[in-house]
């Protein structure tokens, strides 16, 4: 097993070594002059496993933190001066050969290559890692990474269960408080309410921006593809978040003079990649075969709360968003109401269809498949289903179903 290097040590000994270099102050996605420029780095970026955004941020001493999906409240992290990072696995460019040891078959993608990253350095630049307790995969990925790196914290981020009682806003600010104080000890500097209002106003802003690309997408469909909206909210995740603001408006001002290509393409609600993330090749395949996805749950780091209010006690107002959160996805204990949401989604979307895609053994979101269906079927919505894994390199099949799901829909 190769060493843990601690933070800001040149990885030596990875399989894969680092392919991209990036100035210290990120400053290649500044210049980049296009959409199609910035969603080409983008690319570059996520296939690097060695996180080179986070290699170039904590070069000259700066800290950063990994969060699993889904429900960190990363404004907090910002707010002790360390950079938050998503963390999603390792896509299609890791290959697993140590995680398998310690992970059993049946479990999805994302939870072996994590850990693989954890065991071949790549996540040295990391000072700590965060695992809301969404599912028991990443409950227990969480002990297993504190076995494993025996340098930087790990913390498992306790959600409450029931969103209705008097004691959920309470219990959530007193898990926020563990997590502050966890993130002070791996180097954050002491926690500061102004600090982390300030923090929530850039994360407001930040989720309106990315807000304004999804309302795009879904009322101009032809005018950005499913891969440059996910390559340009991916960084999101990446990226300091003041950065990724002005990439953002950038990326506004140019679309306002981009045609809407209109093709021939069935609208499409694409549901289920809430955790694990697809493949870039699958993201690209969707469209390609004649659809529109005109609303997604990719990336819900952006999405799963509208807004934070930022006047009175800060950490109040973040627990209380997460409570208050409309947004129904599969790791969350809402009741169930799922069966109505998937129709007020098709139909705010205006979606002709909707394409089921999940990770393989996500429990969760095979669990609101079932829900999702009975719903849809009631109201005669064709839907199709498929499973995906991170290192899948044969989409022959899938885009076969793709084909005939959506050539029936358009020529119905
Ligand atoms: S992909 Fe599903 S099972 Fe795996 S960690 Fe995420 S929510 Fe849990």
């Amino acid at each position: 097993m190769a060493a843990y290097a601690p933070p800001g040590e040149v990885v030596t000994d990875l399989e894969t070594p680092p392919t991209l270099e990036l100035s210290d102050d990120l400053g290649e996605f500044s210049r980049a002059p296009t959409i199609e420029a910035l969603t080409r780095l983008a690319r570059e970026v996520i296939l690097d496993p060695t996180y080179p955004t986070v290699r170039a941020w904590t070069r000259s001493g700066r800290g950063a933190v990994g969060c699993f999906p889904v429900y960190t409240p990363q404004e907090l992290i910002h707010a002790l001066g360390l950079l938050p990072v998503s963390l999603h696995g390792g896509g299609e460019s890791v290959e697993i050969s140590h995680a398998d040891a310690a992970l059993g078959s049946f479990l999805c993608s994302i939870s072996k290559s994590t850990l693989e990253l954890a065991l071949t350095s790549r996540l040295a630049p990391f000072r700590a890692f965060i695992f809301p307790y969404i599912c028991d995969v990443s409950r227990n990925l969480e002990g297993i990474f504190s076995r494993v790196l025996p340098g930087p914290p790990t913390h498992m981020l306790h959600l409450p269960q029931n969103l209705h009682s008097a004691a959920t806003v309470p219990f959530l600010v007193a898990e926020y408080r563990r997590l502050i104080e966890k993130l002070e000890k791996a180097g954050g500097t002491p926690y500061d309410p102004d600090r982390l209002a300030t923090s929530i106003e850039l994360f407001n802003a930040q989720r309106a921006r990315v807000a304004e690309l999804t309302t795009t997408k879904r009322t101009q469909p032809g005018k950005l593809t499913l891969s440059e909206s996910y390559l340009l909210r991916r960084l999101g995740g990446l990226l300091p978040r003041e950065l990724h603001l002005q990439v953002l408006d950038r990326v506004r001002a140019e679309l306002a003079e981009r045609p809407n290509r209109a093709r021939d393409a069935i609208r499409v609600l694409l549901v289920g990649s809430f955790c694990e993330q697809p493949t870039l090749d699958l993201i690209d395949l969707v469209e390609q075969v004649g659809c529109y996805v005109v609303d997604d749950d990719l990336l819900q780091v952006h999405r799963w709360y509208d807004r934070v209010d930022p006047d009175g006690d800060p950490l109040e107002n973040l627990a209380t968003a997460y409570a208050r959160s409309t947004i129904d996805i599969g790791v969350r204990a809402t009741p169930t109401t799922k069966g109505e949401a998937i129709l007020r989604r098709v139909e705010a979307a205006g979606a002709q269809g909707v394409i089921f895609l999940t990770a393989k053994f996500c429990e969760p979101a095979l669990e609101d498949v079932v829900l999702y269906r009975r719903a849809l079927d009631r109201q005669k919505i064709p839907y199709l289903h498929l499973e995906f894994e991170e290192r899948s390199t044969s989409y022959e099949q899938s885009r076969l179903q793709l084909e005939t799901f959506a050539e029936s829909i358009l020529f119905d």
